[in-house]
């Protein structure tokens, strides 16, 4: 069979199972399994695929018409422009995250360091450390309750090239030192909207690393009250927050931290709540 032949019959399957991006995902997976680039594939739409790859390809086909996601079946995903490989253990990284990790990126200084609360696949703290820690030995830690997001994210720090400590608990638990900024991108998610998001996300992706309670800000509350006995003087710290929580977040930031601060995303909605720990 030709590369051709596989791709029309891959984006058909696609667009029947109702996937959404369907041409696009026919096309990530038979690059994924073929290895051929879309230039070469223009070049030579006839060229031949093997048994076996054709046998891989209807499987990732079969899989992604049950709507796995993409990145799980390809294994990565782009963040900041690194690629960072991904696992049904962890949340796939967002774009919109790249916002919090650019505003975090603003006010780094030489000898900072980092924790990353929440860290699934290492994301946030390892593109920090890789892409800034050259201005002058920025440290990080990465805590998360799952140890397996946390093997996922030691893999990632590896494979980039990054030094980072990692601890397993629940928030601050496993957590000891004093940093210069913490940041998060903690589950916040209401616990009755879980149900309702897109296949990809509610059957696939960890609930865990979605889930934050009843109204969405449990996590938000625990790191507003904990968050202090972990930073230094003029500490700051980053959060992630869903579009209609920004007011909710800078209310429970407001008590113990100064310049609380609201960053939007590219759509024009509300992602990000900073502030300086209030130095009194
Ligand atoms: N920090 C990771 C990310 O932003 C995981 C976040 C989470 O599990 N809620 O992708």
């Amino acid at each position: 069979m030709t590369a051709g032949e596989l791709l029309r019959g891959g984006k058909e399957t696609l667009r029947r199972a109702g996937v959404p991006e369907w041409e696009l995902d026919a096309w990530y997976l038979l690059e994924h399994v073929t290895g051929c680039t879309r230039n070469e594939y223009f070049l030579h739409p006839e060229r031949k695929v093997s048994l076996e790859q054709e046998e891989r390809y209807r499987e990732l086909l079969r899989r992604r018409s049950l709507r796995e996601p993409l990145q799980y079946l390809t294994g990565e995903q782009e963040f900041m422009g690194l690629s960072f490989r991904v696992c049904p253990d962890v949340l796939i990284p967002r774009q919109d995250t790249e916002i919090l990790v650019e505003e975090v990126s603003k006010t780094l200084k030489p000898g900072d360091r980092i924790l990353d609360l929440c860290t699934g696949s290492g994301c946030i703290l390892i593109s920090l450390l890789k892409l800034y820690g050259q201005r002058g030995g920025l440290t990080g830690v990465g805590a998360d309750l799952s140890g397996a997001a946390l093997e996922t994210a030691r893999g990632n720090a590896r494979r980039l090239g990054v030094e980072a400590e990692f601890v397993q608990g629940d928030l601050f638990g496993p957590v000891v030192g004093a940093f210069d900024v913490i940041v998060s991108n903690p589950p916040y998610i209401p616990e009755a909207v879980v149900g309702t998001l897109q296949p990809e996300v509610k059957d696939h992706e960890p609930v865990c690393a979605l889930d934050g309670g009843g109204d969405g800000l449990s996590f938000y509350r625990r790191i507003a009250v904990e968050s202090p006995a972990f930073l230094r003087p003029g500490g700051r710290l980053y959060l992630e927050i869903g579009y209609d929580q920004a007011e909710a977040v800078s209310g429970l930031l407001a008590e113990r931290f100064r310049d609380v601060r609201i960053v939007k995303d590219l759509a024009g909605l509300d992602r990000v709540v900073c502030g300086v720990m209030a130095e009194d």
